[in-house]
């Protein structure tokens, strides 16, 4: 069994085909998804809870992506903390720092950053982390305001270098491996997800965007993840087996699913 930590199903490139796309994932052994919520941002905060709502197999998160910094208001992260209780939402993200496009200024997105920080704290849920040439300011803030908590994290679709590979397992974060990892320039990059222990690395596609390799250049979806899980065990000597069930059984520590009845959340087959 994989899972793929973190897809945007919601999008609209999925509108023609998505319970087609699921079923590929599920039927390929790509039983749980997590969909990230940030969706258009706000005022709608609610795209992740959508998708988990409406299909067994998911699980979701809410937050404002960096990107929609702006568009936040107190209204927004009241209504951020209400959804953070909703059964299957596990995380709260996916939030950070995005210098590369900078859509929004950057004085708001570290101060939505941080303020998303203390609501997860207040409910203890972990936080997954989206960063874009901010790796300085997107640890230091972690290390001041999310450490104290001593609660976990994601560091999503993970592409820095040995030194913010280091801070952020410092951290108790866990690296999330995504299609990058499989392109054949990416070396720094395939060094760090070798030397990653094995017990905190996770797996994701992010999709529809950054598709592994041999799928590089289209449409990502999450039956792809397996791609990256097989890139991962070449690069560390090791089976797909392993990388599997290593994969999955970390993700079942970070998230131990308290807030469900017992076996609500396990996938029933579609159909
Ligand atoms: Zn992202
Ligand atoms: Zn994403």
């Amino acid at each position: 069994m994989l899972i793929d930590s973190h897809c945007h199903l919601d999008s609209s490139d999925f509108d023609s085909d998505r319970d087609e796309v699921i079923e590929r994932a599920v039927e390929a052994g790509v039983e749980r998804m997590v969909a990230i919520g940030t969706g258009e941002g706000p005022p709608d905060l609610e795209a992740g809870i959508r998708m988990a709502d409406r299909y067994p197999m998911f699980l979701a998160t809410v937050g404002v992506h960096p990107h929609d910094a702006a568009k936040a208001t107190d209204t927004t992260l009241t209504r951020v903390s209400e959804l953070l209780a909703h059964p299957k939402v596990i995380a709260l993200g996916e939030i950070g720092l995005d210098y590369h496009y900078d859509f929004s200024p950057r004085e708001a997105q570290k101060q939505v950053f941080i303020e998303q920080m203390q609501v997860a704290a207040g409910h203890r849920k972990p936080i997954v982390i989206h960063t874009r040439e901010a790796w300085a300011d997107t640890l230091a803030l972690l290390e001041q305001h999310w450490s104290p908590h001593n609660l976990p994290g994601i560091m999503h679709c993970f592409s820095g270098g040995e030194k913010e590979a280091a801070r952020a397992l410092a951290l108790g974060f866990y690296l999330s491996f995504g299609g990058i990892v499989t392109f054949p320039k990416a070396k720094d990059l395939q060094k760090v997800a070798v030397a990653t222990p094995l017990d905190r690395i996770l797996l994701e596609t992010d999709s529809p965007y950054l598709a592994p390799v041999p799928k590089r250049g289209k449409r990502n979806e999450p039956v792809f993840v397996g791609y990256t899980a097989q890139k991962l065990a070449t690069l560390r000597n090791t089976t797909f087996e392993q990388v599997a069930a290593a994969t999955t059984a970390n993700f079942e520590r970070l998230f131990p699913f308290r807030l469900l009845a017992p076996g609500s959340w396990l996938p029933p087959l579609l159909h």
